[in-house]
């Protein structure tokens, strides 16, 4: 048995190496969801996953993973990978045509993965409520009525969207165009804005109406008037990540003055997911002493799959207890992880999030995958499975048709 182990870790050290870190994973893991304000795991909401993404976990994983990198941590990931892998295909013994074709491929790779990311159609996970009194929400989402929403991205498109993952509405905040269509299935789509003013994206949540944008442009003063004219329409005024807080950071007590209803703490565009806990905790203090709401933003236009928060909103409810942010772990890391180090530390996170369902299809794939490229083949021919039924003879033993032993 201890001969069949180290004939297994010699000839599959990179199998080996990743079921020990799937394992590793489940020893210092993360909950798959947790309260953004709180950080505690809320026990009346779980996020499930149809089959089909868990019989996939390895590919539904990783491709979710992928699109909760920040801007910065997505950059280094896939340039460090891409480095990496050519290197490696570059390294490996053969003509020189064939190292330079190996060297190619890993980047190529690299590149496939990441449009696969925000175009492959695939299964999503859910957020389920244990309390049917409760709507989950997103304050903040595109159509292609944006003009960087993808291209063919409807509002039909993003109803089902967020259905998939387990919203039962969504407001639609098209970059200063106003949503009034009345759609209510698969869940009804909500009227808003997103009106882009002095430095700053400003949701407007509710019956909005068209605004002449040059009045509320040049400096902070102006910009801050907008509110009372969208209180006016009778709309709410939520900040927008990342510019309240790249551009209006010494001025959030004069948001406030204005009448500022609400706060972004969660985003999920590259751009803002890097927000970091500090500066969160910060927003989330403000937040509390003045009653304002906090919310997240799916902020999707069209082209990643999956959302990285939900809103859970209390019916009737008002200010900072009115809404419950929840999102992942991982993507509340993307602020505080440096930027250098996320070739490694984004697949780490990942593992730590992992489920036991989706940690067993992951060490299935592993063992399949390595039984498969231990089929014996004659000289010559590539690895199939179907060699697998030439060469073991009946009477034959494994060992004897040069099997190697699988613990
Ligand atoms: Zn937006």
């Amino acid at each position: 048995m201890r001969i069949l182990g180290v004939n297994f870790a010699r000839r599959h050290p990179l199998a080996l190496a990743l079921a020990g870190v799937v394992l590793a994973g489940a020893l210092w893991s993360h909950p798959t969801i947790v309260d953004a304000v709180t950080g505690a795991v809320p026990g009346d909401t779980e996020l499930t996953r149809p089959l089909l993404y868990t019989v996939l976990a390895p590919l539904s994983n990783v491709l979710d993973a992928l699109t909760f990198l920040s801007l910065g941590r997505a950059q280094a990931a896939l340039a460090v990978w891409a480095f990496a892998l050519g290197a490696i295909g570059a390294a490996r013994r053969g003509t020189p045509r064939l190292r330079v074709g190996r060297a190619l491929l890993g980047p190529i790779g690299i590149l496939a993965v990441a449009s696969a990311t925000v175009a492959l159609p695939r299964p999503v996970p859910r957020l389920a409520v244990s309390d049917s009194s409760v709507t989950v929400l997103n304050y903040h989402a595109h159509t292609n009525a944006s003009h960087d929403g993808r291209k063919g991205w409807t509002a039909e498109d993003l109803g089902e969207w967020h259905a998939a993952q387990g919203f039962s509405a969504s407001y639609v905040t098209d970059h200063n165009v106003v949503f009034t269509r009345r759609l209510e299935r698969p869940i009804p789509l909500l009227p808003g804005a997103e009106w882009s003013v002095y430095r700053q994206h400003i949701i407007a949540l509710g019956p909005v109406r068209e605004i002449d944008r040059e009045r509320y442009q040049g400096d902070t003063p102006r910009m801050l008037g907008l509110f009372a004219e969208l209180h006016r329409q009778g709309t709410l005024v939520i900040a927008s990540l990342p510019e309240y807080w790249r551009n209006h950071r010494e001025s959030l007590d004069a948001f406030v003055a204005a009448g500022v209803d609400g706060f972004e703490i969660v985003n999920c565009a590259p751009k803002a997911i890097g927000f970091a806990a500090p500066d969160r905790r910060d927003v989330i203090g403000l937040a509390a002493r003045h009653d304002l709401l906090v919310t997240g933003a799916s902020d999707n236009h069209g082209w990643g799959k999956v959302t990285c928060v939900w809103n859970v909103s209390v019916p009737g409810g008002h200010g900072f207890r009115a809404n419950r942010v929840i999102t992942r772990p991982i993507v509340l890391a993307q602020g505080d992880a440096p930027a250098w180090s996320a070739a490694v530390t984004q697949p780490w996170l990942m593992f730590r999030s992992l489920s036991w369902s989706e940690r067993v299809s992951w060490l299935t794939w592993i063992l399949v995958l390595s039984i498969y490229r231990s089929v014996p083949r004659r000289q010559g021919q590539r690895a199939g499975l179907g060699i697998l039924a030439r060469s073991i003879t009946p009477g034959e033993s494994p060992r004897a048709a040069g099997r190697p032993g699988v613990p």
